[in-house]
Parts: structure tokens; C-alpha cells; sequence
């Protein structure tokens, strides 16, 4: 649940600032790496990225789950990019929102507030060919719970 939630929360953050296209599975979100497409990304962009998600850790946002009707969740702009991802029969689709930053279709488990998050680290970022980059983070100082 934690980690699945810091995933959610690294993912808005480096979408919103460099704009890059989040890969992987929907949510861009496999349990402890993201995956996106960017060109170029440099070691300081990543501190970066790190410190936000820790200062939204430490905001201790509340995280809400909705469940709207498909033509409602689809006008949200964080969601309808995934429109083809979802079969025409499925009516409702299950919407979680970190206040103020993020606002996706997902159906995981997440914890209630971004407080109860430990602070993370990016400790290791990878080329994985053109426009492909890969971060993997982990919690600091708790390198053994897997909590997802
Ligand atoms: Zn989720």
C-alpha cells in the first residue's frame, strides 16, 4: 500500500514536470519503478523529483477513493488519456485523488494520508533505449519492508 502510493505520487510529480508520457502498465507503476518516456534526465532532475515527493509525504495530503460513471471519470484530464485502456462494458470506474496532485483510475490499495508514507530515495535510474528511462526507489532507512 505504501509503496503503491509513493508510486502514484513519483508518477504525477515527474509528469508534471517534464511533461513525459508515463509507460509501463497504467498507472505507470510497477510496485517500486517508474517508467517514462524523456529524452535526456540528469542526476540533479532526480534529487528533484525525490525532495517533492518527500515534501508531499510530509504535507500529509489525504487520499481519496470515488467511484464515477465512466462519461464523469473520462472528463478528468489524468483519465482520459487511458480511455482505450478500458473495456466499453466496464460502467464505473474506481477514482483515487492525492489532493492537489494526483487523480487517477486505479484499483489498488492505497493508504488514507501521504503522511503515513515513509520518506523515499531514487536509488537508481536507468536508459532503457530511446525515450525510455526507468527510476527504482526504495524507503529510506527501512531497505526490508517490500510493503506493496
Ligand atoms: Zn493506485
Amino acid at each position: 500500500m505504501k509503496y503503491h502510493t509513493a508510486c502514484h505520487i513519483l508518477s504525477a510529480i515527474i509528469h508534471n514536470e517534464t511533461g513525459a508520457q508515463i509507460s509501463g502498465n497504467q498507472l505507470g507503476c510497477e510496485k517500486t519503478r517508474v517508467d517514462f518516456s524523456l529524452e535526456n534526465f540528469d542526476r540533479e532532475q532526480i534529487q528533484s523529483y525525490e525532495a517533492k515527493v518527500n515534501g508531499i509525504i510530509n504535507k500529509s495530503l489525504p487520499v481519496s477513493i470515488e467511484i464515477l460513471p465512466r462519461d464523469e471519470a473520462f472528463q478528468i484530464p489524468s483519465i482520459v488519456k487511458l480511455k482505450d485502456a478500458f473495456p466499453p462494458d466496464i460502467e464505473e470506474i474506481r477514482v483515487i485523488t492525492i489532493s492537489g496532485v494526483d487523480r487517477q483510475a486505479c484499483g489498488g490499495t492505497h493508504v488514507a494520508n501521504t503522511g503515513e508514507i515513509p520518506h523515499i530515495e531514487i536509488f537508481k535510474a536507468e536508459n532503457k533505449g530511446k525515450n525510455n528511462r526507468r527510476v527504482y526507489f526504495r524507503f529510506r532507512n527501512d531497505q526490508t519492508d517490500q510493503g506493496f
